[in-house]
């Protein structure tokens, strides 16, 4: 059984690294997606790249190094660079237009034949004093522009975040039409919405009259990631055990939610 956090960040707090560290010990978490954050995340005491980067060589089989890619400000040539450093994915937040805006085509077409996968952030985000002169945009973050994406990119892995909270239909239904499109259930989706509300959203299955294309169970489209401190891993790693349990997901089908899918996607294998 492999356990990936396909979704977190690091402080700057001199002893951040250490402390995830610790905790993925405990709680048998083998590898962690950390994300650097980009032109507006360092000033709210997120690590950028390079720190991500140096994590990833202090702690080489525990840490994925996923770089910030800042889309509308950064050109597309960067991504040759994030894969030449050793980046293993590539995320994004706060675009200057619509995810699937043409502009950034030539970023996602970089991606797809170096094998890394994108992830999305989702939905609402946090009120900032700053928001109006960076012209924050929650709308640009739906999960309905990872669709586009997808279609137009079919060998690219996408992560949506957050279920795309609060349009969650969109990234369900979007889940089920794209082969190579996922998301994960961090922020406040496993607090506040119900197991049966999950359950109506991700309903398909194998044998279901409608399905996945491919015939995969619809929790076969969601993964790991918690989006917390170190010490509230464990908590988000129970939510998810627990509305699985609750909706009675396959035994099997879990594995790959807690790890499988997104060791596939890393291109990696964790024996144990
Ligand atoms: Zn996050």
């Amino acid at each position: 059984m492999k356990i990936i956090d396909a979704h977190h960040h690091l402080t700057t707090q001199p002893d951040n690294l250490e402390r995830l560290a610790a905790e993925c010990e405990r709680l048998s978490v083998d590898k962690v997606c950390l994300f650097g954050a980009g032109r507006y995340g360092g000033d709210y005491g997120l690590a950028m790249d390079d720190g991500v980067r140096k994590a990833m060589e202090q702690c080489p089989d525990l840490i994925a190094a996923f770089a910030c890619f800042d889309l509308g400000f950064d050109p597309p040539e960067r991504v040759d660079d994030i894969v030449a450093q050793g980046f293993k994915g590539i995320k994004f937040i706060n675009p200057t237009r619509n995810y699937d805006d043409k502009e950034f085509y030539p970023v996602y077409e970089r991606m797809e034949p170096a094998g890394i996968p994108a992830i999305f952030h989702l939905g609402i985000v946090a009120h900032k004093p700053t928001d109006k002169d960076r012209d924050i945009n929650n709308n640009r973050m739906r999960p309905i522009y990872l669709d586009t994406i997808a279609r137009a990119f079919p060998d690219l892995n996408i992560v949506g975040a957050h279920l795309g909270n609060p349009w969650y239909e969109e990234a369900t239904m979007s889940a089920r039409w794209n082969p190579k499109l996922y998301f994960d259930l961090s922020g406040s989706t496993l607090k506040k919405k119900s197991a049966r509300f999950l359950g109506d959203l991700l309903w398909w299955t194998p044998d279901t009259r409608y399905r996945d294309p491919e015939g995969r169970y619809a929790w076969e489209k969601i993964v790991f990631g918690s989006d917390v401190p170190p010490e509230e891993i464990e908590d988000v790693l129970d939510d998810y055990r627990t509305v699985m349990a609750e909706l009675e997901v396959p035994e099997e089908i879990q594995a790959k939610v807690l790890g499988g899918t997104m060791a596939r996607l890393l291109g990696i294998e964790i024996g144990r």
